[in-house]
């Protein structure tokens, strides 16, 4: 992929000019529609003084304009800063210092978290947006009249250096100048999920992503023939939703369905209501909605493919979620540092292996190294770090030179994640090197235990971690949420892991919680509840 990640949109707006890129409530935004309002946005951009190469803090949830800015930033030759909007101060202002981003683009809501902070922010120019907005089509006027009234009232915009949404493009020109040299140049500054610490930025080219995307594409066999439409409620600005959400939908022409909040019901709705085809979604998702009651009052055959990623997909929640949707559910995996997917465990060909996340997508190379010097390439079947290398890998991290040497060691990616190879290539992973346990001199892998618990027909959510323990080094401490109106004690989950695991990987403490900590994408915290055990014993 040698062209401007743009070009999708351009190849989309020609061949399929009124098919629906997005569908947002009842508005409706053709694909020649919104090359022109990202063109007219990116001019707007131009005009306000924004110079190529400068980044872009895009500040919103899953909306239209989320996908109108974003393309429009682009095309405007800057960098795409995607930054989560339930950011507090603190979170905020290190995103900002860390990017040093020069603009932003932001909802009316967050303006006063933002406004606060701004002498310390290294941000110029604001865009202001609400969710009215979006609805500025003719059947709309009345709700975006409601909405505008509303939202305007409370937030004075101070200063010339804030812009409405509303009258931002009025009288600009299209900008339609091509992107300088899109094999180098970078395109986003991606955080990664902040799982395992502080988020990095991760700078991506228009190459990575652009390839990223025919690499999977190739490997689903999905083609924009077929106009398919995606539900998009992964967040954006994260890069499984943003890939899955935003990009892979525009490269195949297809229907954006974004849902700006997650709420199981109106998931459910509107996949029934738009008949949605391609469902992008990650285990707790799963998980939610196969929680629902009336489940069964939707209709969710429409669904062709599920794609879950992120995190481990627990194999009940994979039969049960198949069982209902009669989908084909594909599990891939990948990290933000490789824009961001390496693996998919594939319907055609040699087809799909239980628990694996697949082979590598095409042109990518894996392998698996010992775990200390990580330069010893493991036979099939030997655990060990799993390592990248493709056209799809970050060129390094932003500002982090240390971090960058660490990740990128001889021309591969040093993932953090520890995997299996089988002897047809298909690769499984174990768990994150970091939340590896040692109990008593054994390795423990938690993600094992977790699966184990998952089991259980009383229990809707597990996680294991390590506590430090004065003579067994570290225990196991298992966190866990039982099925609503189900009561479990500590002795039934200590038998159940007995009868199906070795005494070593018994969980020592049990909790029992209503919810478990997540990231914004639905992964288990873990490191938060490793520092509320540590606080405890303070
Ligand atoms: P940080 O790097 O800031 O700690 P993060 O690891 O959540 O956060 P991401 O790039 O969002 O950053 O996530 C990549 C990680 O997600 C992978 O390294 C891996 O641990 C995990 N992951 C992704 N897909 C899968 C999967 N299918 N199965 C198991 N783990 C997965």
């Amino acid at each position: 992929w040698d062209k401007p990640l743009y070009s999708m949109l351009d190849v989309a707006a020609e061949a399929y000019p009124n098919r629906n890129a997005l569908i947002f409530q009842n508005t409706r935004i053709t694909y020649k529609t919104l090359r022109e309002r990202a063109e007219l946005f990116a001019g707007a951009l131009r005009r306000m003084g924004l110079e190529p190469g400068q980044r872009v803090a895009v500040m919103l949830p899953n909306l239209p304009q989320t996908v109108i800015a974003f393309w429009g930033v682009i095309k405007a030759g800057a960098v795409v800063v995607m930054t989560n909007p339930l950011y507090m101060e603190k979170e905020l202002l290190e995103n900002m210092q860390d990017s040093g981003a020069e603009h932003m683009i932001l909802l009316d809501l967050l303006w006063p978290r933002v406004a606060a902070l701004r002498d310390r922010l290294p941000l110029r120019n604001f865009i202001v947006t609400n969710v009215g907005d979006a609805l500025s089509f003719p059947l709309n006027w009345l709700y975006r009249f409601k909405q505008a009234r509303q939202s305007g009232e409370s937030i004075p915009y101070d200063n010339k250096n804030v812009f409405e949404w509303k009258t931002f493009c009025k009288g600009a020109q299209r900008h339609t100048e091509p992107i300088a040299d899109p094999a180098h140049d970078p395109v986003m500054l991606q955080y990664t999920g902040g799982t395992t610490g502080q988020p990095k930025g991760v700078i991506l080219t228009h190459a990575n992503l652009g390839t990223n995307c025919r690499q999977v594409l190739d490997i689903i066999n999905v083609t924009a023939e077929t106009h398919h439409t995606f539900i998009s409620l992964l967040p954006f600005f994260h890069v499984y939703g943003l890939t899955t959400g935003l990009i892979i939908p525009m490269a195949l022409a297809a229907t954006s369905l974004p849902l700006p909040r997650y709420v199981p019901q109106d998931v459910l709705r509107v996949i029934t209501r738009h008949k949605a085809t391609i469902f992008p979604g990650a285990p707790s998702v799963y998980i939610s909605l196969l929680q629902q009651k009336d489940l069964a009052r939707y209709d969710l055959k429409s669904i062709k493919i599920c794609v879950s990623g992120s995190a481990p997909l627990p194999r009940e929640i994979f039969r049960r979620f198949q069982e209902v949707t009669g989908a084909a559910i594909l599990e891939g995996y990948g990290l933000t540092e490789a824009s961001p997917i390496t693996h998919i465990n594939p319907l055609g060909r040699q087809g799909q292996k239980e628990n694996s996340i697949g082979m590598p997508l095409p042109g990518t190379d894996a392998r698996i190294v010992d775990m200390e010097g990580g330069s010893l390439t493991l036979p099939p079947g030997k655990m060990g770090e799993l390592v990248i290398q493709g056209p799809q890998v970050m060129e390094g991290y932003w500002r982090r030179p240390d971090e960058t040497a660490s990740a990128l060691r001889n021309g591969w990616l040093y993932t953090g994640d520890l995997a299996t190879m089988d002897e047809d290539g298909y690769f499984y992973i174990v768990d994150r090197k970091k939340d590896m346990v040692l109990v008593g001199g054994y390795n423990v892998y938690p993600r094992e235990v977790d699966e184990v618990l998952l089991e259980h027909p009383k229990i809707v959510e597990a996680v294991t971690v390590g506590i430090s323990d004065d003579v067994r080094g570290e225990v196991l401490k298992a966190y866990v949420v039982p099925c609503p109106g189900e009561s479990l004690g500590k002795a039934d989950i200590v038998a159940w892991c007995r009868s199906k695991l070795a005494a070593y990987k018994v969980p020592r403490l049990v909790e029992f919680r209503e919810e478990l900590p997540k990231t914004i994408v639905g992964k288990v915290l873990r490191r938060v509840l490793r520092e509320e055990e540590e606080r405890k014993s303070d």
